[in-house]
């Protein structure tokens, strides 16, 4: 058990989307109307308001748009600082924010990284990423 914050579900589809990432499943939503990928799960396809979609699963490799470094992170991710915070474009389009586990000084747009999935759990739902060569 770790005292990490955890995301708070207010509809069925976030909670069956934390229950899939909680699993190691980190995925994304699939429009059967238009065929858009979207993150995060919305009640409506954010294209074209279809409510006709289904979860699928991402493949965790992507790339960095952006990314941040914390120093001085709240006093749950004390243990964590500096921490390296970014936004990657996985390779299936749709853009997602999570902690890269690298040296500040080795991230930059443009670098590859894939999704670390034996962290997650019930207890831990943050999405770290690691940096690929
Ligand atoms: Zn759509």
């Amino acid at each position: 058990m770790t005292n990490r914050p955890m995301p708070s579900a207010t509809t069925d589809h976030e909670r069956q989307y934390w229950q899939r990432v909680a699993d190691g499943d980190v995925c994304i939503v699939r429009c059967h109307a238009c065929g858009s990928a979207s993150h995060p799960p919305r009640r409506y396809c954010p294209v074209c308001y279809s409510d006709d979609w289904t979860f699928e699963s991402i493949t965790g490799t992507g790339t960095v748009y952006g990314h941040t470094c914390i120093h001085r992170p709240t006093r749950t991710f004390e243990a964590d600082a500096p921490l390296v915070s970014a936004i990657v474009t996985l390779d299936e389009g749709p853009r997602l924010m999570g902690q890269v586990d690298c040296d500040p000084a080795a991230i930059e747009v443009g670098r590859r990284v894939c999704l670390d999935t034996s962290t997650l759990s019930s207890d831990d739902v943050r999405l770290v990423f690691e940096l690929q060569e």
